[in-house]
């Protein structure tokens, strides 16, 4: 990613049932711990009928702890496209 210049801001995960925290297996693995990035957990395996934020916790790297957001937080930071592509090859154009 770095070298095209690309950051990751997320990452995505799944857990089975309605269970949504973040482990310490979570913690101590996510792939950045950078201020601000987020962890999201999604819940029934992502199997949801409809998928929304209400499915999933989200958790931000603070200090190096992770914090849960609130719904609020979650709306203000988080956007669900469903048909978007986003492949890196469109970014040479
Ligand atoms: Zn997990």
């Amino acid at each position: 990613m770095a070298e095209m210049s690309l950051v990751c801001l997320a990452q995505i995960h799944t857990h089975p049932k309605q269970i949504a925290t973040h482990s310490s297996y979570d913690d101590s693995h996510a792939i950045s711990g950078r201020n601000g990035f987020l962890s999201l957990v999604v819940t029934h395996y992502g199997g949801v009928a409809n998928f929304d934020l209400n499915q999933m916790s989200v958790h931000e790297a603070w200090d190096h702890e992770w914090v849960v957001l609130e719904d609020k937080a979650k709306i203000e930071r988080i956007r669900i496209v469903y048909d978007f592509d986003a492949r890196v090859s469109d970014l040479d154009e």
